[in-house]
Protein backbone atom coordinates (compact mmCIF):
# COMPACT_ATOMS: atom_id res chain seq x y z
CA UNK A 1 0.00 0.00 0.00
CA UNK A 2 1.29 3.54 -0.47
CA UNK A 3 1.22 5.49 2.45
CA UNK A 4 0.15 9.01 2.89
CA UNK A 5 1.06 8.79 6.28
CA UNK A 6 4.30 10.18 7.41
CA UNK A 7 6.85 8.21 8.70
CA UNK A 8 6.82 10.43 11.85
CA UNK A 9 3.37 9.89 12.56
CA UNK A 10 4.03 5.97 12.07
CA UNK A 11 6.59 5.76 14.43
CA UNK A 12 4.86 7.52 16.87
CA UNK A 13 1.93 5.57 16.72
CA UNK A 14 3.83 2.67 16.96
CA UNK A 15 5.64 3.95 20.44
CA UNK A 16 2.21 4.94 21.72
CA UNK A 17 1.22 1.10 21.37
CA UNK A 18 4.65 0.62 23.42
CA UNK A 19 3.50 2.18 26.00
CA UNK A 20 -0.05 0.59 26.00
CA UNK A 21 0.93 -3.09 25.52
CA UNK A 22 3.06 -2.30 28.63
CA UNK A 23 0.28 -2.59 31.08
CA UNK A 24 -0.83 -5.97 31.50
CA UNK A 25 -4.61 -5.24 31.60
CA UNK A 26 -6.24 -8.22 32.25
CA UNK A 27 -9.44 -8.45 34.29
CA UNK A 28 -9.32 -8.49 37.87
CA UNK A 29 -12.17 -7.99 39.84
CA UNK A 30 -10.23 -8.75 43.47
CA UNK A 31 -9.65 -5.01 43.94
CA UNK A 32 -12.64 -2.72 46.00
CA UNK A 33 -11.56 0.53 43.56
CA UNK A 34 -12.08 -0.12 40.56
CA UNK A 35 -14.99 -2.29 38.54
CA UNK A 36 -12.21 -4.55 36.59
CA UNK A 37 -8.95 -3.98 38.36
CA UNK A 38 -6.15 -1.13 38.86
CA UNK A 39 -4.07 -2.34 35.51
CA UNK A 40 -7.48 -1.68 33.54
CA UNK A 41 -7.81 1.68 35.18
CA UNK A 42 -4.16 2.42 34.59
CA UNK A 43 -4.85 1.55 30.55
CA UNK A 44 -8.35 3.57 30.44
CA UNK A 45 -5.86 6.43 32.14
CA UNK A 46 -2.86 6.17 30.05
CA UNK A 47 -5.20 5.55 26.60
CA UNK A 48 -7.19 9.00 27.56
CA UNK A 49 -3.88 10.97 28.19
CA UNK A 50 -2.42 9.85 24.58
CA UNK A 51 -5.82 11.42 23.25
CA UNK A 52 -5.76 14.54 25.30
CA UNK A 53 -1.93 15.22 23.98
CA UNK A 54 -3.63 14.90 20.46
CA UNK A 55 -5.83 17.03 21.14
CA UNK A 56 -8.96 15.22 21.76
CA UNK A 57 -11.48 16.13 24.71
CA UNK A 58 -11.56 13.32 27.54
CA UNK A 59 -13.93 12.03 29.69
CA UNK A 60 -13.50 9.07 32.09
CA UNK A 61 -16.57 7.46 33.73
CA UNK A 62 -16.00 8.07 37.84
CA UNK A 63 -16.67 4.58 38.53
CA UNK A 64 -14.41 3.61 35.93
CA UNK A 65 -16.08 2.10 33.68
CA UNK A 66 -15.43 3.57 30.24
CA UNK A 67 -13.87 6.50 28.86
CA UNK A 68 -14.39 8.44 25.42
CA UNK A 69 -11.59 10.90 23.60
CA UNK A 70 -13.34 13.08 21.02
CA UNK A 71 -12.57 15.77 18.26
CA UNK A 72 -14.97 17.95 16.27
CA UNK A 73 -18.05 19.57 16.27
CA UNK A 74 -21.59 18.52 15.00
CA UNK A 75 -25.02 17.18 15.82
CA UNK A 76 -23.92 13.51 14.56
CA UNK A 77 -21.48 11.53 16.17
CA UNK A 78 -19.10 8.85 14.30
CA UNK A 79 -18.53 6.40 17.26
CA UNK A 80 -15.00 4.36 17.18
CA UNK A 81 -15.27 1.28 19.49
CA UNK A 82 -11.94 0.08 20.93
CA UNK A 83 -11.31 -1.91 24.22
CA UNK A 84 -8.20 -1.76 26.48
CA UNK A 85 -8.61 -5.02 28.29
CA UNK A 86 -6.36 -8.20 26.86
CA UNK A 87 -7.25 -11.91 27.66
CA UNK A 88 -4.69 -13.69 30.20
CA UNK A 89 -0.70 -14.29 28.79
CA UNK A 90 -1.68 -17.59 30.31
CA UNK A 91 1.49 -19.40 30.64
CA UNK A 92 4.59 -17.03 30.67
CA UNK A 93 7.41 -19.31 29.77
CA UNK A 94 5.69 -20.66 26.72
CA UNK A 95 5.73 -17.18 25.26
CA UNK A 96 9.21 -16.14 22.86
CA UNK A 97 9.24 -12.65 24.82
CA UNK A 98 7.55 -10.35 27.85
CA UNK A 99 4.01 -10.30 26.57
CA UNK A 100 3.63 -7.23 28.53
CA UNK A 101 6.90 -5.33 27.05
CA UNK A 102 6.09 -4.92 22.82
CA UNK A 103 8.84 -6.46 21.11
CA UNK A 104 9.89 -5.54 17.38
CA UNK A 105 11.35 -8.76 15.40
CA UNK A 106 11.09 -9.58 11.82
CA UNK A 107 8.41 -7.11 11.01
CA UNK A 108 6.04 -7.85 13.52
CA UNK A 109 4.88 -6.63 17.02
CA UNK A 110 5.08 -8.85 19.85
CA UNK A 111 3.08 -8.66 22.96
CA UNK A 112 -0.81 -8.98 24.25
CA UNK A 113 -3.39 -6.97 22.97
CA UNK A 114 -1.30 -6.04 19.79
CA UNK A 115 -3.96 -7.76 17.43
CA UNK A 116 -6.69 -7.61 19.95
CA UNK A 117 -7.27 -4.39 20.17
CA UNK A 118 -4.85 -1.88 21.30
CA UNK A 119 -3.25 -2.49 18.16
CA UNK A 120 -6.03 -1.72 16.26
CA UNK A 121 -7.08 1.22 18.26
CA UNK A 122 -4.20 3.04 18.26
CA UNK A 123 -3.97 2.58 14.21
CA UNK A 124 -7.42 4.43 14.26
CA UNK A 125 -6.18 6.90 16.72
CA UNK A 126 -3.16 7.80 15.04
CA UNK A 127 -4.81 7.38 11.49
CA UNK A 128 -7.77 10.50 12.72
CA UNK A 129 -4.59 12.48 14.40
CA UNK A 130 -2.45 12.43 10.68
CA UNK A 131 -5.91 14.04 9.75
CA UNK A 132 -5.29 16.33 12.21
CA UNK A 133 -2.13 17.24 11.51
CA UNK A 134 -3.03 17.40 7.79
CA UNK A 135 -5.36 20.56 8.73
CA UNK A 136 -8.64 18.68 8.49
CA UNK A 137 -11.86 19.89 10.44
CA UNK A 138 -14.72 17.21 11.35
CA UNK A 139 -17.84 18.18 10.39
CA UNK A 140 -19.18 15.25 13.31
CA UNK A 141 -17.66 14.26 16.24
CA UNK A 142 -15.56 11.67 16.09
CA UNK A 143 -15.36 9.86 19.19
CA UNK A 144 -13.32 7.18 20.05
CA UNK A 145 -15.20 5.11 22.97
CA UNK A 146 -12.84 2.29 24.91
CA UNK A 147 -14.10 0.17 26.74
CA UNK A 148 -12.77 -2.09 29.41
CA UNK A 149 -14.40 -5.25 29.96
CA UNK A 150 -14.79 -6.75 26.35
CA UNK A 151 -13.08 -10.12 26.94
CA UNK A 152 -15.25 -10.75 30.00
CA UNK A 153 -18.76 -9.40 30.50
CA UNK A 154 -19.03 -6.28 28.54
CA UNK A 155 -20.28 -4.57 31.25
CA UNK A 156 -18.74 -1.54 30.41
CA UNK A 157 -20.63 -0.83 27.02
CA UNK A 158 -23.71 -1.63 29.02
CA UNK A 159 -22.99 1.16 31.47
CA UNK A 160 -21.90 3.24 29.14
CA UNK A 161 -24.88 2.69 26.78
CA UNK A 162 -26.85 3.14 29.73
CA UNK A 163 -25.54 6.60 30.59
CA UNK A 164 -23.97 7.87 27.25
CA UNK A 165 -24.89 9.08 24.15
CA UNK A 166 -25.33 6.65 21.21
CA UNK A 167 -23.63 6.68 18.14
CA UNK A 168 -24.76 7.85 14.31
CA UNK A 169 -23.13 5.51 12.87
CA UNK A 170 -19.57 4.04 13.68
CA UNK A 171 -17.24 0.94 13.53
CA UNK A 172 -14.88 -1.56 16.02
CA UNK A 173 -11.81 -2.03 14.86
CA UNK A 174 -11.56 -5.84 16.40
CA UNK A 175 -11.93 -7.95 13.55
CA UNK A 176 -11.16 -8.25 10.00
CA UNK A 177 -10.92 -6.40 7.21
CA UNK A 178 -12.93 -5.47 5.10
CA UNK A 179 -15.61 -5.27 7.38
CA UNK A 180 -18.03 -7.74 9.00
CA UNK A 181 -21.75 -6.57 8.83
CA UNK A 182 -23.59 -9.56 10.54
CA UNK A 183 -22.34 -11.00 13.98
CA UNK A 184 -24.08 -14.40 15.34
CA UNK A 185 -25.73 -13.84 18.56
CA UNK A 186 -23.81 -15.06 21.66
CA UNK A 187 -25.67 -17.02 24.54
CA UNK A 188 -23.52 -18.50 27.32
CA UNK A 189 -25.52 -20.22 29.43
CA UNK A 190 -25.15 -23.04 31.99
CA UNK A 191 -26.94 -26.58 32.52
CA UNK A 192 -27.01 -27.49 35.45
CA UNK A 193 -28.10 -30.86 37.41
CA UNK A 194 -27.83 -33.35 40.04
CA UNK A 195 -24.73 -33.95 41.92
CA UNK A 196 -22.41 -37.11 42.09
CA UNK A 197 -20.76 -38.88 44.93
CA UNK A 198 -18.64 -41.02 42.74
CA UNK A 199 -16.63 -38.40 41.38
CA UNK A 200 -15.34 -34.75 41.56
CA UNK A 201 -14.66 -32.56 38.52
CA UNK A 202 -13.53 -29.11 38.20
CA UNK A 203 -13.06 -27.93 34.73
CA UNK A 204 -13.99 -24.72 34.62
CA UNK A 205 -12.45 -23.23 31.33
CA UNK A 206 -13.47 -20.00 29.41
CA UNK A 207 -16.48 -20.11 27.63
CA UNK A 208 -15.38 -18.63 24.47
CA UNK A 209 -12.13 -20.74 24.19
CA UNK A 210 -12.70 -24.69 22.85
CA UNK A 211 -10.76 -26.24 25.51
CA UNK A 212 -7.26 -27.35 25.04
CA UNK A 213 -7.13 -29.46 28.20
CA UNK A 214 -9.25 -31.24 31.25
CA UNK A 215 -8.32 -32.76 34.06
CA UNK A 216 -9.12 -35.85 35.90
CA UNK A 217 -8.09 -36.73 39.74
CA UNK A 218 -9.28 -39.39 41.63
CA UNK A 219 -9.27 -43.35 42.63
CA UNK A 220 -9.95 -44.55 38.91
CA UNK A 221 -6.61 -43.27 37.33
CA UNK A 222 -6.31 -46.48 35.28
CA UNK A 223 -9.97 -47.21 34.33
CA UNK A 224 -9.59 -43.62 32.99
CA UNK A 225 -6.51 -44.31 30.81
CA UNK A 226 -7.54 -47.33 29.89
CA UNK A 227 -11.34 -45.59 28.35
CA UNK A 228 -9.35 -42.88 26.83
CA UNK A 229 -6.72 -45.07 25.12
CA UNK A 230 -9.42 -47.06 23.84
CA UNK A 231 -11.38 -44.12 22.61
CA UNK A 232 -7.95 -43.26 20.99
CA UNK A 233 -8.03 -39.56 22.70
CA UNK A 234 -4.56 -38.18 23.65
CA UNK A 235 -3.51 -37.45 27.65
CA UNK A 236 -0.41 -36.56 29.59
CA UNK A 237 -0.51 -37.13 33.36
CA UNK A 238 1.16 -34.64 35.48
CA UNK A 239 0.88 -34.16 39.49
CA UNK A 240 -0.73 -37.04 39.73
CA UNK A 241 -3.54 -36.35 37.42
CA UNK A 242 -4.56 -37.16 33.80
CA UNK A 243 -4.99 -34.49 31.86
CA UNK A 244 -6.67 -34.71 28.46
CA UNK A 245 -5.45 -32.91 25.22
CA UNK A 246 -7.39 -31.24 22.62
CA UNK A 247 -6.69 -28.26 19.90
CA UNK A 248 -8.64 -25.20 21.25
CA UNK A 249 -9.89 -22.55 18.96
CA UNK A 250 -12.09 -19.78 19.53
CA UNK A 251 -15.70 -20.67 19.93
CA UNK A 252 -17.06 -19.13 17.01
CA UNK A 253 -15.28 -21.61 14.80
CA UNK A 254 -15.93 -24.79 17.77
CA UNK A 255 -16.36 -27.46 14.68
CA UNK A 256 -12.06 -26.52 14.07
CA UNK A 257 -10.97 -27.36 17.49
CA UNK A 258 -10.46 -30.87 19.60
CA UNK A 259 -12.80 -30.45 22.89
CA UNK A 260 -10.94 -31.92 25.71
CA UNK A 261 -13.61 -31.56 28.38
CA UNK A 262 -15.76 -33.63 25.94
CA UNK A 263 -12.87 -36.22 25.38
CA UNK A 264 -12.65 -36.25 29.06
CA UNK A 265 -16.63 -36.53 29.49
CA UNK A 266 -16.82 -39.43 26.54
CA UNK A 267 -14.17 -41.51 28.33
CA UNK A 268 -15.83 -41.00 31.80
CA UNK A 269 -18.94 -42.08 30.30
CA UNK A 270 -17.83 -45.47 30.19
CA UNK A 271 -16.86 -45.84 33.98
CA UNK A 272 -20.20 -43.64 34.96
CA UNK A 273 -22.77 -44.86 32.74
CA UNK A 274 -25.56 -44.12 34.49
CA UNK A 275 -24.06 -40.54 35.24
CA UNK A 276 -26.84 -38.00 33.62
CA UNK A 277 -23.98 -35.19 33.16
CA UNK A 278 -21.91 -37.82 30.90
CA UNK A 279 -24.94 -39.52 29.03
CA UNK A 280 -26.35 -36.00 28.20
CA UNK A 281 -23.13 -34.79 26.50
CA UNK A 282 -22.16 -38.02 24.53
CA UNK A 283 -25.92 -38.09 23.33
CA UNK A 284 -26.52 -34.18 22.53
CA UNK A 285 -23.11 -33.11 21.85
CA UNK A 286 -20.74 -35.33 21.28
CA UNK A 287 -17.57 -33.59 19.20
CA UNK A 288 -18.90 -31.89 16.29
CA UNK A 289 -19.72 -27.90 17.93
CA UNK A 290 -23.67 -28.47 16.66
CA UNK A 291 -25.33 -30.22 18.72
CA UNK A 292 -27.37 -30.98 15.80
CA UNK A 293 -29.11 -33.75 17.91
CA UNK A 294 -30.35 -30.51 20.07
CA UNK A 295 -31.10 -27.83 17.54
CA UNK A 296 -30.91 -30.16 14.28
CA UNK A 297 -29.82 -27.74 10.88
CA UNK A 298 -29.51 -24.21 12.04
CA UNK A 299 -27.88 -21.86 9.77
CA UNK A 300 -28.32 -18.72 7.18
CA UNK A 301 -26.55 -17.47 4.77
CA UNK A 302 -25.58 -13.69 6.23
CA UNK A 303 -23.86 -15.46 9.22
CA UNK A 304 -23.49 -19.55 9.12
CA UNK A 305 -23.79 -22.57 11.11
CA UNK A 306 -25.00 -22.54 14.92
CA UNK A 307 -22.27 -23.43 17.09
CA UNK A 308 -21.85 -24.83 20.18
CA UNK A 309 -19.10 -25.08 22.66
CA UNK A 310 -19.39 -27.01 25.42
CA UNK A 311 -16.14 -25.90 27.92
CA UNK A 312 -17.07 -26.08 31.51
CA UNK A 313 -17.53 -29.41 33.89
CA UNK A 314 -17.38 -29.10 36.98
CA UNK A 315 -18.99 -32.01 39.28
CA UNK A 316 -19.12 -32.28 42.90
CA UNK A 317 -21.36 -33.40 45.63
CA UNK A 318 -24.29 -30.70 45.42
CA UNK A 319 -24.33 -30.55 41.41
CA UNK A 320 -23.03 -30.87 38.36
CA UNK A 321 -22.55 -28.08 36.24
CA UNK A 322 -21.83 -27.49 32.02
CA UNK A 323 -21.08 -24.34 30.25
CA UNK A 324 -21.60 -23.42 27.09
CA UNK A 325 -21.34 -20.79 24.81
CA UNK A 326 -23.54 -20.49 21.47
CA UNK A 327 -23.08 -18.75 18.43
CA UNK A 328 -26.89 -17.91 17.19
CA UNK A 329 -27.00 -16.76 13.39
CA UNK A 330 -28.62 -13.83 12.86
CA UNK A 331 -32.24 -14.48 11.27
CA UNK A 332 -32.43 -18.07 14.01
CA UNK A 333 -34.93 -17.26 16.92
CA UNK A 334 -32.83 -17.80 19.83
CA UNK A 335 -36.07 -18.01 22.56
CA UNK A 336 -37.05 -21.31 20.33
CA UNK A 337 -33.40 -22.52 20.25
CA UNK A 338 -33.26 -22.11 24.69
CA UNK A 339 -36.71 -23.97 24.44
CA UNK A 340 -35.19 -27.05 22.60
CA UNK A 341 -31.89 -26.80 24.79
CA UNK A 342 -33.92 -26.82 28.05
CA UNK A 343 -36.12 -29.88 27.02
CA UNK A 344 -33.38 -31.89 25.71
CA UNK A 345 -31.37 -30.92 29.41
CA UNK A 346 -34.75 -31.73 31.06
CA UNK A 347 -34.69 -35.38 29.97
CA UNK A 348 -31.64 -35.59 32.15
CA UNK A 349 -32.85 -33.36 34.72
CA UNK A 350 -30.76 -30.81 34.15
CA UNK A 351 -32.16 -27.14 34.43
CA UNK A 352 -31.10 -24.46 31.84
CA UNK A 353 -29.66 -21.03 33.28
CA UNK A 354 -28.79 -18.14 31.16
CA UNK A 355 -25.74 -16.54 31.74
CA UNK A 356 -25.15 -13.98 29.32
CA UNK A 357 -26.58 -12.70 26.18
CA UNK A 358 -25.52 -10.40 23.94
CA UNK A 359 -28.00 -9.42 20.19
CA UNK A 360 -26.77 -9.77 17.21
CA UNK A 361 -25.54 -7.16 14.79
CA UNK A 362 -27.05 -6.94 11.30
CA UNK A 363 -26.58 -3.75 8.84
CA UNK A 364 -27.21 -4.25 5.51
CA UNK A 365 -24.60 -4.42 2.48
CA UNK A 366 -26.82 -1.27 0.80
CA UNK A 367 -26.75 0.45 3.91
CA UNK A 368 -24.07 4.34 3.49
CA UNK A 369 -21.71 3.14 6.25
CA UNK A 370 -20.78 0.01 4.52
CA UNK A 371 -20.62 1.40 0.65
CA UNK A 372 -18.21 4.13 1.89
CA UNK A 373 -16.47 2.06 4.14
CA UNK A 374 -15.97 -0.30 1.54
CA UNK A 375 -14.91 1.75 -0.94
CA UNK A 376 -12.37 3.31 0.37
CA UNK A 377 -10.87 -0.18 1.90
CA UNK A 378 -11.26 -1.31 -1.87
CA UNK A 379 -9.23 2.36 -3.16
CA UNK A 380 -6.23 1.17 -1.11
CA UNK A 381 -5.59 -1.81 -1.10
CA UNK A 382 -7.55 -3.09 -4.49
CA UNK A 383 -8.61 -6.56 -2.47
CA UNK A 384 -12.19 -6.67 -3.64
CA UNK A 385 -13.10 -9.51 -1.12
CA UNK A 386 -16.54 -9.12 -0.22
CA UNK A 387 -17.83 -8.18 3.55
CA UNK A 388 -18.36 -11.20 5.76
CA UNK A 389 -20.64 -12.19 8.60
CA UNK A 390 -18.93 -13.52 11.67
CA UNK A 391 -19.49 -15.68 14.81
CA UNK A 392 -17.30 -13.50 16.98
CA UNK A 393 -18.68 -10.91 18.75
CA UNK A 394 -17.43 -6.90 18.36
CA UNK A 395 -18.83 -3.70 20.31
CA UNK A 396 -20.08 -2.93 16.86
CA UNK A 397 -23.01 -4.83 17.97
CA UNK A 398 -23.44 -2.45 21.09
CA UNK A 399 -25.18 0.31 18.86
CA UNK A 400 -26.91 1.18 16.01
CA UNK A 401 -25.22 0.89 12.30
CA UNK A 402 -21.78 -0.17 13.58
CA UNK A 403 -20.09 -2.62 11.94
CA UNK A 404 -16.57 -4.31 12.64
CA UNK A 405 -14.16 -2.58 9.92
CA UNK A 406 -10.25 -4.25 10.35
CA UNK A 407 -7.72 -3.89 11.42
CA UNK A 408 -6.50 -7.28 10.01
CA UNK A 409 -5.14 -7.14 6.68
CA UNK A 410 -6.08 -9.88 4.21
CA UNK A 411 -3.51 -13.31 4.75
CA UNK A 412 -2.43 -11.76 8.39
CA UNK A 413 -2.20 -14.80 10.87
CA UNK A 414 -4.92 -14.54 13.57
CA UNK A 415 -2.91 -14.67 16.73
CA UNK A 416 -5.46 -12.94 19.41
CA UNK A 417 -5.59 -14.67 22.15
CA UNK A 418 -2.66 -16.47 21.84
CA UNK A 419 0.73 -17.20 22.91
CA UNK A 420 3.15 -14.65 20.86
CA UNK A 421 0.07 -12.69 19.89
CA UNK A 422 1.78 -10.25 17.44
CA UNK A 423 0.88 -7.65 14.47
CA UNK A 424 2.79 -7.09 11.75
CA UNK A 425 4.36 -3.52 11.03
CA UNK A 426 3.08 -3.82 7.68
CA UNK A 427 -0.98 -4.58 8.87
CA UNK A 428 -0.43 -2.21 11.75
CA UNK A 429 0.42 0.58 9.07
CA UNK A 430 -1.73 -0.53 6.46
CA UNK A 431 -5.02 -0.33 9.08
CA UNK A 432 -3.58 3.16 9.77
CA UNK A 433 -3.91 4.42 6.53
CA UNK A 434 -7.67 2.87 5.84
CA UNK A 435 -8.67 4.47 9.18
CA UNK A 436 -7.69 7.90 7.99
CA UNK A 437 -9.04 7.61 4.92
CA UNK A 438 -12.08 5.61 6.44
CA UNK A 439 -12.86 9.03 9.00
CA UNK A 440 -11.99 11.42 6.26
CA UNK A 441 -14.93 10.56 4.05
CA UNK A 442 -17.41 9.79 6.81
CA UNK A 443 -16.80 12.50 9.02
CA UNK A 444 -14.24 15.53 7.24
CA UNK A 445 -14.40 18.91 5.23
CA UNK A 446 -12.16 19.01 2.75
CA UNK A 447 -8.61 20.79 4.12
ZN1 LIG B 1 -11.05 -7.72 20.89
Amino acid sequence: MEYTLTSKVQSQAKAVLKDWIAVPSVCDETDDKTPFGRHIQEALEIALDTCEELGFKTFIDPQGYYGYAEIGQGEELLAILCHLDVVPAEDLVEWTHNPFEMVESDGKLYGRGTQDDKGPSVAALYGVKALMDQGYEFNKRVRFIFGTDEETLWRCMARYGEIEEQATYGFAPDSAFPLTYAEKGLLQAYLVGPGSNDLTLNNDRAFNAVPAKAMYQGDKMDAVKAALDQLGFEYTEEARQIVVLGKSVHAKDAYEGTNAVIRLALALEKLFPENPAFKLIKDKFYETGYAKPIFGEVEDEMSGPLTVNLSKLIINEDESRIGLDIRIPVTADKDLLVDQLAKAAAEYDFEYQEFDYLNSLYVPLDSPLVNTLLEVYRDLTGDMTEPISSGGATFARTMPNCVAFGAQTKGAAVTEHQIDEYISVENFYDAMEIYAHAVKELASDPA
